[in-house]
């Protein structure tokens, strides 16, 4: 690892003035990083870890991309390298997701690829029942898997994320859940639910969109059987970039996609009357690879040429705590319910508040320049992309918040 890129977690002191908050931007390893980005002057942008912005290259490399091959080359770029774009930048992801080489693939979205790699792991253990999913789990992942184990003849017992590691008993068949939870960002034990559900015969699939390219996993170690994620969160591959999905090697060979597509064939373009899935993972393509969505995502994974994943997590994380530093040092702590976990070690990029009036207050923050999120009921979200994000950046939105907080308990009475 790049000696400047060691993880790196400078103290947030009491009192936050400009000048402090411009130190600790005076000592990022990774501030370098934000002029790769384009992002509109003044903006604070606290939304990367719903969609991720575009890189400065993007619109040169992709115009470039339209012209000189899909313009120029046509039908003769599926020769030259098209093709191969799947199992590439599969394997550019697995590197920041710790999974080897050839056991991840570009494809589809997460909700298909959820669907694919259910029903995979269902097929291996179709002496089982019931699938263990996470009754808080983002809604696209509790319907697919609802779907999968149906469609297997299974049933799904959902619970809280916290008593999956108990509830693995023997007719259960896969536990399937995010590895940061969407809402509160808190980060569950990966690698001790995956030890809880192998020693008793289930697989595990994981979901890793709120974890890829900004917090450390490794999936390899871990041991996970399934996983699947996101391309255009963290990762910044662009509005509905294609989704990753990633088997441990070992099973690899006894798994079967759902939808053996052409593309999943272990020859093509032999146009066979039957199909013969392809040896490696390119047996959980489908159709036809998007190759401007994969060729987009291909220019944003740059960005993190030299990154240590460490480093950008444990800056994600210092990001959160500033925010709420700030709004502790504005008198604001407790105007809001912090409903993610304080210690950074337990949460993901993210910090998320809940009041009463969430809706009403990001709409105003973004009526002066802070993007975040609002979800339903009363929640809201801030994401700290830490690619993109100086310490300045948090510390301005945080006093904005503050101010806010502050001003709608006077006019509203106290919120929580
Ligand atoms: C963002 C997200 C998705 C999105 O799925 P799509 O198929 O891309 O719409 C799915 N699951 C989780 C946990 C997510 O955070």
């Amino acid at each position: 690892m790049d000696s400047a890129l060691r993880p790196f977690a400078p103290a947030i002191p009491d009192r936050l003035a400009a000048e402090t908050v411009q130190a600790m931007d005076a000592a990022d390893p990774l501030a370098d990083r934000r002029s790769l980005f384009a992002l509109p002057a003044g903006l604070v942008y606290l939304d990367g870890n719903s969609l991720g912005p575009p890189t400065v290259t993007m619109v040169e490399r992709y115009t470039d991309f339209l012209v000189n091959e899909w313009g120029a080359r046509l039908i003769g770029g599926w020769y030259e390298g098209w093709m191969a774009l799947p199992e590439r930048l599969g394997d550019r992801i697995g590197r920041l997701i710790g999974a080897p080489a050839g056991a991840t693939i570009v494809a589809d979205s997460t909700s298909i690829n959820l669907y694919k790699a259910a029903r995979a792991a269902l097929a291996l253990r179709s002496d089982r029942r019931v699938v263990l999913i996470d009754e808080a789990d983002f809604p696209t992942d509790r319907y697919v898997l609802a779907a999968a184990a149906r469609d297997a003849g299974m049933a799904v017992r959902a619970m809280p994320a916290r008593r999956l590691q108990e509830a693995v008993e023997a007719d259960v068949a896969l536990v399937a859940f995010s590895h940061v939870d969407y809402r509160t960002a808190a980060e569950r034990p990966l690698a001790a639910i995956v030890d809880a559900a192998h020693a008793a015969g289930a697989l595990v699939l994981v979901d890793l969109s709120h974890s890829a390219g900004v917090l450390p996993v490794d999936l390899a170690d871990s041991g996970a059987d399934f996983a699947v994620g996101c391309g255009y969160k963290f990762l910044n591959g662009g509005p509905g970039a294609p989704a990753f999905l990633s088997v441990r090697p070992d099973l690899l060979g006894e798994t079967r996609s759902p939808i053996p597509g052409w593309m999943a064939h272990a020859d093509p373009f032999a146009f066979a009357g039957e199909f013969e899935p392809a040896a490696g993972i390119r047996r959980f393509a489908c159709g036809t690879p998007p190759v401007l969505g994969l060729q987009a995502l291909a220019i944003a994974l740059e960005a993190f040429a030299d990154c240590a994943i460490p480093a950008l997590a444990a800056k994600a994380r210092r990001l959160g705590s500033l925010l709420l530093a700030t709004l502790a040092a504005e008198g604001a702590a407790g105007k809001a319910r912090l409903i993610s976990p304080t210690a950074e070690d337990r949460r993901g990029a993210q910090i998320s508040l809940a009041h009463p009036h969430a809706a009403a207050l990001m709409a105003a923050l973004a009526e002066r320049g802070v993007i975040g999120d609002f979800r339903p009921p009363d929640i809201m979200r801030f994401g700290f992309s830490p690619l993109i994000l100086r310490y300045e950046d948090v510390w301005r939105a945080g006093r904005i918040l503050a101010r806010l907080l502050l001003e709608h308990e006077t006019q509203a009475g106290p919120a929580v």
